[in-house]
């Protein structure tokens, strides 16, 4: 609709009306377990934080709105929000799934789901053929990312929509690394998306949080039904926390995908360096397909140091503005080791079949200068080469 408010305006606006009660401009954090009802079977829309917290309903409100979903519902984690969709499967269900996978999922859906019955095959999403030859009678969800952590592959979302219509599959996207300010899978044929908003939408590495966003009703009320009955809510002042996030998604974007395409044709002409795999490079196999489904190409850059795993370890542990740590979508910039840190857990001939080998490094950048983070990577890489 040619009136609906931009996106920039929904993250400021959806769901943060000033407070009824007191006029208050910014959605107060409501710390209350419970609610106080007028008489028996009375209330004001709230009884017990558990099922249902005025905060937390302004950030499910904002984050429907951004996503262009109808409901969304907001979880104590991303891996919270993962088991909430997988609480819509049952006992004898299959699922496909991308192999090029978040490792927390990659940990849940092999050590976790399999106790409960359900199973899962893991394919090349990349290759639409893969996904079709994995399907069987018992499928009955297909579960990708796009971008890829950390080799920063597209899927095409479109034609995975295509193929859980045809095959009545329920299609998941975990929208973590493109933000819904850059991609919204509801819109090219998902059905459920799930974020961990740890990461870019909570944006400042303070609070950890999960969010699913559905525009199926039955679909939410499911869930609402289930994270009722299990419990993984996120507390009031994590929801805040949040929410306060949120406001500035778009501009953060803009400023991580400036300096992640700055950082990235940096790395890209130092001899140490053998390879950069960022998306927004016309030579990246998924430019085009990223393009088309996407607004921009994100602030993640991954490089393979041309010096071997001594070489990307001590590149790794020589920064100084980028942070050695898990996790990324961070206004700081942060640096990480998938071997060993983020895709710890998958057996070595399975990173070596994703692309990632020991000389592989993960960069979240973040809105720093670009200049300042480009002298930091400079100097960390004459220091991982001269120590050789
Ligand atoms: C971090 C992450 C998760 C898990 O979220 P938590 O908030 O850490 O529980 C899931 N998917 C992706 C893509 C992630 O990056």
């Amino acid at each position: 609709m040619a009136d609906d408010p931009h996106f920039e305006t929904r993250a400021i606006h959806i769901g943060q009306a000033a407070d009824e009660a007191t006029g208050a401009t910014i959605v107060p954090v409501y710390q209350t377990a419970t609610f106080t009802q007028d008489a028996i079977g009375e209330n004001r829309g709230y009884e017990y934080s558990r099922s249902g917290n005025p905060t937390r309903d302004a950030l499910e409100a904002a984050l429907a709105s951004l996503e262009g979903g109808r409901f969304a519902l907001a979880y104590g984690s991303g891996m919270a929000a993962i088991h909430g969709v997988m609480q819509l499967l049952s006992a004898g269900d299959h699922v496909v799934v991308c192999d090029d996978l978040y490792g927390g999922s990659y940990r849940l859906f092999t050590k976790v789901m399999p106790g409960f019955g359900v199973r899962f095959s893991f394919v090349d999403a990349t290759r639409l053929d893969e996904i079709e030859r994995a399907i069987e009678p018992a499928t009955v969800m297909l579960w990708i990312e796009s971008p890829t952590n950390p080799m920063l592959r597209m899927i095409d979302i479109a034609a995975c929509g295509e193929i859980a219509r045809r095959k009545q599959l329920k299609l998941v996207v975990d929208n973590t690394f493109a933000t819904p300010y850059l991609q919204n899978p509801l819109e090219l044929g998902a059905h459920v998306i799930v974020h961990s908003t740890t990461k870019y939408i909570g944006g400042h590495s303070d609070v950890i949080g999960g969010a699913i966003v559905v525009d199926d009703e039955a679909t939410a009320a499911k869930l609402s039904f289930t994270r009722n009955a299990t419990g993984g809510v996120p507390g009031p002042w994590d929801a805040w926390l949040t929410l306060r996030g949120a406001k500035t998604l778009a501009l953060r974007m803009r400023a991580h995908e400036a300096n992640a395409q700055q950082v990235a044709e940096f790395l890209r002409e130092r001899p140490e360096v053998e390879r950069v795999h960022y998306p927004g490079f016309p030579d990246h196999p998924g430019f085009e397909l990223a393009r088309r489904q996407m607004r921009g190409f994100g602030g993640m850059v991954t490089l393979d140091l041309a010096g071997g795993a001594p070489a990307a370890k001590r590149f790794a542990e020589s920064t100084r503005y980028f942070s050695l740590a898990e996790s990324l979508g961070g206004v700081e910039s942060l640096i990480g080791y998938p071997w060993t840190m983020s895709h710890g857990a998958f057996e070595p001939e399975v990173k070596r079949s994703k692309g990632i080998t020991e000389a592989t490094v993960r960069l979240s950048v973040g809105i720093e200068h670009a200049d300042d983070l480009c002298s930091d990577l400079t100097r960390a890489l004459e220091r991982a080469v001269s120590a050789r």
